[in-house]
Formats: structure tokens, C-alpha cells, sequence
């Protein structure tokens, strides 16, 4: 048995050899930062426009809205914003949603005519004691909040649903822009983690259809002690395992993002077989030290990331 004056000995031993402040420390671990990570070949660009705010010792919160609105705003990416692709009646419909270092989050489904989602899923988190509003209760904060209604169909995308309507079967294919959400997530200089994720949904979706990403712990989970993760694909197959909640969890019990992302798809794998073999989700993650990490089902899913050496594309790796 060990006695308080051999504890007095062994303590006096170790303090010899190391400083006493580090006696207990962890080992310091150096911390990649200021770093952004978005999905699909539109993140390229998101990442650009967050740089420039992370690159100046900016919030993640302020980088990450600023990079989701770039593919919203575009009128030719299909599945994201302005031009998306309508839902099987003809209307554009978005998701978005968002979260910060201190766990708020704010979120909104079903809105029409409203360019930027994100924006206005920022408002609902900064401004409101709610967390999410839908319809046309989103639409009327957001035009009571200085948004204005605007046209997001164009004619391309109209064109497309009305050759859709010709067989009308719903089919979402993998990796082509009937879907693609942008999620991103970014960790600032000060060692901050926030991220956002903002989609047009699956096109040609039910009147109503409301996927994962503007569902806090499906689309989108944030933990500012542990790392942050987004998602995209088949929203339905995200939401049935909370899927980036599942995806930090996994980090905190230490896994790294990419295998905590893969954990997470083969979940979905053993849960509908059969399903997970059609359709394609994919998953991106960070952690606290600014590692990053991807998996999906299908092969094909590429994500964007930016850090202090440059701007690059990476595919990820898959589970079929
Ligand atoms: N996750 C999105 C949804 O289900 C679509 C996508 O990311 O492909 O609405």
C-alpha cells in the first residue's frame, strides 16, 4: 500500500522532471485555425467569401452566413436559394438553419420568396425566444424584419419541373442537383466553432416537405467544446438517426470527424439496407483542433476547404 510519504516522494520525483503546471496538463496540442469546410464543388466559393471574414479575425458566425448565402444567391445553382428547383406544385420552398459557439440556434422550413433563408434563420435565432418558424409565419417575420419577397423560380428551373411533371416520378438522383444542400461550418481564430446550412430540398418533394438541414441535430449540430458537423442528401435518411448530432457525439468519445462521419453512414446502412444502396448522404465534420473530415454512401460527394494555405476540393470517401 502505497503510503502519503511515498505519494510525497513520487509527487517531489515527478516535479523534478517536468514543471509542475504540466504534471497533469494533456499534451498541447497545436490547433489548425481560422479554417472553413462546405459541401458539394459551390463550397469552393462559399469558403471564399467566409475567408475573407475568418482571414480578418472574424466570427465563424458571421463567416458561415456570409459563405451559405453565395450559392443562395446564385440563380444557377438549382438546389440551393434563388433558382432552386420547385417542389412537385411548382413552388420554391427553403430550409435553412444555423448555430453559434454558445449552442444558439436558430432555424426556418417552408419558406417562400425569401432569397437568403439563412439570413433570416440568424434573425429567428438572434431575435426571437424561438428556434424555428416555419411557412408563412417565417415569411411574416421575415418582411417584418426588412426582407424582401422576391421571385425565386426562374425560367430554367421552371422549365425543368414541367418536364418533370410529364412521367412525374419522384426519384432523387445521387449527386446531381435535384438536390445538394450547402453546409458549412468554420472554426475563427478565436477558436470558435459555428456553422450553417441552407437548401432548396429535394426537388420535386410533397407540397410541405420539410428535410434535415433546417432541423437542429439532423442538418446541422454545433458543440463548441467538441467540434461541429453538417450534412446532405437524402434529408429523410439524415433526420431517422439525428445524424450530425450522432456525428459530434461520436467525435466527443474521440473518434476523428472522418470516422465519425463514416460511424454515422453506417448506421444508415444497417438500419434500410436496401434504401442506403439508392440514395446518397453525406457527411462533413470538424473538430475543435480544426481537423476535418467527410464520409458518404455513394461515391461522388466532393466538399470545398479553406484554410491559411489556399482554397481546395476533396472527395470523400464512401461506403458503397
Ligand atoms: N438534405 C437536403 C434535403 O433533404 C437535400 C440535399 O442535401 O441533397 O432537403
Amino acid at each position: 500500500m502505497k503510503t502519503r510519504r511515498d505519494f510525497l516522494k513520487l509527487s517531489a520525483l515527478g516535479a523534478g522532471i517536468l514543471p509542475v503546471s504540466n504534471l497533469y496538463a494533456a499534451p498541447a496540442q497545436s490547433v489548425h485555425k481560422p479554417i472553413v469546410i462546405s459541401t458539394w464543388n459551390f463550397g469552393l466559393n462559399a469558403n471564399v467569401e467566409a475567408w475573407k471574414i475568418l482571414s480578418k479575425q472574424g466570427r465563424a458566425l458571421d463567416a458561415v452566413e456570409a459563405g451559405a448565402k453565395i450559392p443562395e444567391g446564385d440563380a444557377k445553382e438549382t438546389s440551393v436559394g434563388l433558382g432552386g428547383l420547385p417542389d412537385r406544385d411548382g413552388y420554391v420552398t427553403l430550409d435553412a438553419c444555423i448555430m453559434d459557439e454558445h449552442g444558439n440556434c436558430g432555424s426556418v422550413a417552408f419558406l417562400e420568396q425569401i432569397v437568403h433563408p439563412i439570413s433570416v434563420a440568424r434573425k429567428v435565432m438572434e431575435k426571437t425566444p424561438h428556434v424555428m418558424l416555419v411557412g408563412e409565419g417565417a415569411l411574416a417575420f421575415a418582411l417584418a424584419n426588412g426582407f424582401k419577397k422576391e421571385k425565386l423560380l426562374t425560367r430554367e428551373s421552371e422549365k425543368a419541373w414541367k418536364e418533370w411533371t410529364k412521367d412525374a416520378q419522384y426519384k432523387p438522383v445521387a449527386n446531381i442537383e435535384n438536390h445538394d444542400t450547402i453546409g458549412i461550418v468554420a472554426l475563427d481564430e478565436n477558436g470558435n466553432l459555428s456553422g450553417a446550412c441552407t437548401t432548396s430540398g429535394m426537388a420535386y418533394k410533397m407540397r410541405g416537405r420539410v428535410g434535415d438541414s433546417p432541423i437542429i441535430g439532423a442538418g446541422l449540430y454545433v458543440d463548441n467544446e467538441v467540434g461541429a458537423a453538417t450534412a446532405t442528401g437524402v434529408g429523410e435518411e439524415v433526420i431517422r438517426i439525428v445524424g450530425c448530432h450522432l456525428v459530434v457525439e461520436l467525435m466527443r468519445q474521440g473518434n476523428t470527424p472522418e470516422n465519425a462521419c463514416r460511424l454515422a453512414v453506417e448506421r444508415i446502412v444497417k438500419k434500410n439496407p436496401d434504401k442506403a444502396k439508392e440514395v446518397q448522404v453525406g457527411f462533413l465534420a470538424l473538430n475543435k483542433n480544426g481537423e476535418f473530415g467527410a464520409y458518404c454512401l455513394q461515391k461522388g460527394f466532393t466538399y470545398a476547404v479553406h484554410d491559411v494555405t489556399g482554397n481546395r476540393m476533396f472527395n470523400s470517401k464512401s461506403n458503397f
